[in-house]
């Protein structure tokens, strides 16, 4: 069935694939982005197609449209983006879901959050399931965004018990790919950049602190999926590459990949950074039949072939 959705956040690294994903399968896709974080470039290829429409707008101020779907994506992502307005941060965390959350109320629309790993701060337990309550520190530099996360996830838990509205959340773990803002300081974005550059590799801390990366188009796969799933499995889900891996491993990794001679150096480990990050994925095997295909060499050889092919100084930092 034809459906009208609502990507909030749809200009963005992760919400320009779901958008152009939900065109291709024929939605009237509606794209509501304030370009903090993104470049139009792009979504500009979406916008010749009958079933694509671009809003400029904030999700902290209210907005009015008739959908079925929405996808809530409007966040800064990267711990330097988050960072630079802590305050917006906050704002367009719980503003963003009340305002979402009020117009899937009014019409009826099913609503899906891409909420975090984060929400599981410096976990304790490893890998991090579902039911874990995450060990975050509320007044870090990184609570911002773990916070405001986690009263989105509230809020839409909320909205669902005393309003029944037809939720779901997704936790994303660390996507990467192809469109991610080559100054974002995300450290796959850092990496690759700085080894075609021939720059230094800043490794943070030992390099031993781990991650686990999905490629884009195994999350995108993964979020769809959700939204289209039951409506007894509300969620939340976790969304991530069970493969783990430090630092230090993905620096070794990139620099062989790009052939660079690149040298690593170390820059001191940024507060609260988290040591370890695994999803535990046997809730989404189970119930969507989701498991990421890509693997960490494969993704990163498609997301170095982008980055070979850009124009870096078509690209900004956040402007308020
Ligand atoms: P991104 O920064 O590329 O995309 C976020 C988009 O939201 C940008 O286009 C930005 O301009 C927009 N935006 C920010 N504030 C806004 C506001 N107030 N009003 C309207 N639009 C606003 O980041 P991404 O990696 O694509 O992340 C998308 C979503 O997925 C975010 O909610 C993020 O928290 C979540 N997520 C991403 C990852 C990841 O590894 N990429 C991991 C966990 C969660
Ligand atoms: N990191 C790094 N060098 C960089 C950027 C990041 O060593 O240039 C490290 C960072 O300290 C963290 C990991 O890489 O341990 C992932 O950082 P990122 O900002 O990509 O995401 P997050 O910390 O939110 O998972």
């Amino acid at each position: 069935m034809i459906k009208r959705i609502l990507v909030t956040g749809g200009a963005g690294f992760l919400g320009s694939h779901l958008c152009e994903r939900l065109v291709e399968l024929g939605h009237d896709v509606i794209c509501l982005d304030n370009f903090f974080t993104s470049q139009k470039s792009n979504i500009t290829h979406l916008l010749g197609r009958t079933n694509f429409d671009l809003i400029r707008h904030d999700v902290t101020l209210p907005f009015w449209l008739e959908v079925d779907e929405i996808y809530n994506l409007a966040c800064p992502a990267a711990p330097g983006h988050y960072q630079f307005n802590p305050i917006k941060t906050l704002k367009t965390s719980v503003m963003g879901a009340i305002n979402v959350l009020g117009m899937a109320r009014r019409c009826r629309a099913k609503v899906l959050q891409a909420s975090t790993s984060e929400v599981y701060g410096d976990p304790e337990v490893h890998p991090q399931r579902e039911d874990y309550r995450g060990s975050v520190n509320p007044i870090g530099p990184r609570a911002c965004y773990d916070e405001g996360k986690r009263a989105a996830e509230a809020l839409f838990m909320d909205y669902h018990r005393v309003n029944r509205i037809n939720i779901r959340i997704v936790r994303i773990f660390n996507t990467y790919g192809p469109r991610m803002h080559p100054f974002d300081g995300r450290v796959v974005s850092n990496f690759i950049r700085q080894a075609l550059q021939g720059e230094d590799i800043t490794l943070f801390g030992n390099g031993q602190q781990t991650r686990s990366f999905c490629y884009r188009d195994d999350l995108i796969d993964g979020m769809i999926r959700m939204m289209e799933g039951p409506d007894d499995f509300i969620g939340p889900v976790n969304l991530g590459n069970p493969d783990e891996f430090t630092v230090r491993e993905l620096a070794e990794l990139v620099l062989q990949l790009t052939g660079s001679t690149s040298k690593i150096i170390h820059e001191p480990l940024p507060a609260d950074d988290p040591t370890r990050r695994r999803p535990d994925i046997g809730l989404a095997l189970a119930k969507l039949g989701w498991q990421p295909t890509i693997s960490l060499r494969e993704g990163l050889q498609k997301t170095i072939e982008w980055f070979r092919n850009i124009d870096l100084t078509h690209y900004r930092p956040p402007t308020p």
